[in-house]
């Protein structure tokens, strides 16, 4: 996400851009696919234009939990369309662009060549280089920029599934987001008349369900009952669910080396339930390169785009944490009345200065 946006808007500036993209082919990822007015506005800025990749429009939020559920509508308009799709034209756009797109093939290692130079050596034994590399391998790190453990050691688990008639029609426009003991999980439509279920919990919860898929299933639905009246009748559509482990949510890079810009994941990671990580990814990707553009080293554009990030970061971190406990729970209508007002203060916070003040310089010529 964070790397197409930035390749995108550098070869739109005449740069040359190497794109380097582990997966062959795009896949699907573990993500809540949910896109906030703050991210649609930076797709359209890219040329990518939802609604003709079938996005269906959320226009309401439920959240349930135990036996409690409240409705809201959104304060912004927002969408929803799988990852698949969506990094499918984020491709093809950078492609479009002017960007050396090459796929299936990852960084192993970055380093500096004694002419000062950044070296990718890829997996093949490859290398590549370049004066200035914009880091956006999401929740992977690179050895030697690996971002600190996570503490609460989340796993998240994405499954889709073809619901039944009835709770199609119901869910139809919907985000609905579940509370339960140890995480919390997201269901709404996607393209094709599919539902998205994205959940994340600690791992001690999931011990506790034996570390297993179908257990937790069982016992979020358990749990919330909102979840087993979506899911009754409903037809898993993948094998088994697609899964990631080590988010550190909360996380804010502070610091980074000379011609070494760290954007989307990389940068920050947003709790999930209260924030929205692929806005950030666009809009970390935006800001990274008018900073470059401008001339701004990367060790000042990542500090100040940390003390840009912060109170948003901590409101999101207390909004979740503050959702993601009993009393929460018992005290779902307030929650509900308060949420939608936290994701539109969160959103404004998100956007930071943009492009203003950029000086011509003098641009190297390869990145
Ligand atoms: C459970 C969960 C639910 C979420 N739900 C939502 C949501 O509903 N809405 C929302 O806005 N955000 C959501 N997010 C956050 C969002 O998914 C991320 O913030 C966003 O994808 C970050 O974008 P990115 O560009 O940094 O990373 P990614 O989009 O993950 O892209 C990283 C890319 O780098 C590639 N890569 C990795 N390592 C290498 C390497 N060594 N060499 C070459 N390529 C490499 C990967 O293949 C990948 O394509 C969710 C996150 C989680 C964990």
């Amino acid at each position: 996400m964070a790397g197409c946006a930035a390749s995108i808007a550098l070869a739109r500036k005449g740069r040359r851009v190497t794109l380097i993209e582990r997966e062959a082919a795009p896949r699907h990822k573990v993500c809540g696919e949910f896109l906030s007015g703050e991210a649609l506005d930076d797709l359209r800025l890219l040329g990518i234009d939802v609604a003709s990749l079938g996005a269906v429009p959320i226009d309401h939020v439920r959240l349930s939990a135990a036996k409690r559920a409240a409705e809201a509508p959104l304060p912004f308009p927002a969408a929803s369309l799988t990852r698949k799709a969506l990094d499918t034209a984020l491709i093809a756009e950078a492609i479009h662009a002017g960007v050396r797109v090459e796929r299936g093939r990852s960084v192993q290692a970055l380093s500096r060549t004694e002419s000062g130079m950044w070296q990718a050596t890829l997996n093949d034994g490859a290398t590549r280089e370049a004066p200035t590399v914009f880091l956006a391998t999401g929740k992977h790190d690179l050895r030697g920029y690996a971002r600190p453990e996570d503490p609460q050691r989340w796993v998240a688990f994405k499954m889709y599934f073809r619901l039944a008639p009835a709770q199609a029609a119901e869910l139809a426009h919907a985000s609905e987001l579940m509370l339960y003991p140890g995480g919390y999980g997201g269901i709404q439509p996607v393209e094709g008349g599919i539902a998205n279920l994205c959940s994340v919990v600690q791992q001690k919860y999931l011990a506790r369900a034996g570390n297993r898929w179908e257990s937790f299933l069982a016992k979020m639905q358990q749990d919330c009952p909102h979840l087993a009246m979506r899911l009754a009748g409903a037809e898993p559509l993948l094998a088994k669910p697609i899964a990631v482990t080590h988010i550190p949510y909360g996380y804010i890079r502070a610091t980074t080396e000379k011609g070494l810009y760290c954007i989307g994941d990389q940068a920050a990671v947003i709790p999930s339930f209260t924030g929205d990580g692929i806005s950030i990814a666009l809009h970390t990707a935006r800001c990274a390169v008018a900073a470059y553009l401008a001339a701004e080293s990367a060790p000042l554009f990542q500090a100040s785009l940390r003390t840009a990030l912060l109170a948003q970061m901590r409101l999101a971190g207390l909004a979740a944490d503050g959702l993601n406990n009993s009393f929460a729970r018992a005290v779902l209508p307030f929650c509900l009345r308060v949420w939608p007002g936290v994701m539109r203060v969160t959103a404004k916070l998100t956007r930071v200065a943009q492009n203003a003040g950029v000086a011509p310089i003098q641009l190297p010529a390869e990145i």
